[in-house]
């Protein structure tokens, strides 16, 4: 007996829902979705469409990995963030929505018809740089990675979403061989969880996801420690960064962007009001200063 896809849907849900998994009603409809090659509407405006045995048995393989705490984000290779879709891979961080904060402040205060610079740290999937991109048609980006992989997978995001024209991509550590005071802005969503955490992750990400980009050392702050002079380094005077951070580390990235010379530091909060984002700038008459002194 074939399913129709609502039936496949509400089977996938009990399924995963035994297994405990957290959210089973969307990750159902996800994998059914992908699975029958059917859309959102698909399933409320033509339910009872049957799925072949393809479908079925794809479903069904989809629900196994799922089941082994695969992330929807690998068995379908894709994942939505802000308004754009990427292309997913292990070698990635899977897009989180905590991360659409960065963007959000970003297109708060960045003009749309500009022609000002973006860089930014551990690009991953390009999930930050190509959503700024793709809504602010004037700007131009570099994405820094340590991964030939990530990189590939940026590559490839940027070729779909027609990006690749403006945005530049380069292996390397972090700010490492870029020119003093580029950049109008430097975003980042650097690894920031602490060594021994992460064996306390969900399967999901302490199983699947790449833990060079998870991993922030012995407190979770070693990169910060980096990277806010060097992102203070890198702006030019008046530019603007925004840097994601774990929920209890608002303290420890503020006070180590003061350090470095940032103004206006303020920590942003996410759609679960944790705080989340650190953003700030560089002092306007740094340039003065240093002309005086
Ligand atoms: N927010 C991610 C998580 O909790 C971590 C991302 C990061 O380290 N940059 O899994």
């Amino acid at each position: 007996m074939s399913l129709n896809l609502v039936q496949a849907w509400q089977s996938a849900r009990k399924r995963l829902e035994a297994a405990g998994l957290q959210g089973p009603v969307i990750d159902a409809r996800l994998l059914v979705e992908a699975a029958a090659d059917a859309t959102r509407a698909d399933i409320v405006t033509d339910p009872h469409r049957p799925l072949t045995s393809e479908q079925e048995a794809k479903l069904n393989d989809y629900l196994s990995r799922r089941e082994h705490r695969e992330p929807v984000s690998h068995i379908l290779g894709r994942k939505g963030f802000w308004k754009i879709m990427l292309n997913v891979t292990p070698d990635v961080l899977t897009p989180r929505p905590d991360t659409e904060t960065v963007v959000e402040w970003v297109l708060r205060d960045f003009p749309e018809h500009a022609p000002w610079s973006v860089l930014d740290l551990g690009v991953g999937s390009g999930a930050i740089l190509l959503s700024i991109l793709a809504e602010r048609p004037a700007a131009k980006g570099l994405g820094v990675d340590v991964s030939e992989e990530a990189l590939a997978v940026a590559r490839d995001n940027a070729a779909h979403l027609g990006l690749a024209g403006r945005m530049a991509l380069l292996r390397g550590d972090w700010t490492e061989g870029l020119a003093d005071a580029n950049f109008d802005l430097v975003v980042s969503n650097p690894p920031y969880i602490a060594s021994d955490v992460i064996e306390t992750l969900e399967p999901e990400v302490r199983d699947h996801e790449p833990r060079i980009a998870l991993e922030g050392g012995p407190d979770g702050l070693t990169h910060y420690r980096h990277l806010a002079p060097e992102i203070l380094r890198v702006l030019k005077p008046g530019g603007r960064f925004a840097v994601e951070i774990g929920y209890d580390q608002k303290e420890a990235v503020e006070a180590l962007f003061r350090k470095a010379g940032a103004v206006d530091v303020q920590t942003l909060r996410d759609l679960g009001d944790r705080d989340r984002v650190v953003a700030g700038a560089k002092n306007p008459l740094e340039t003065l200063s240093r002309l005086a002194s």
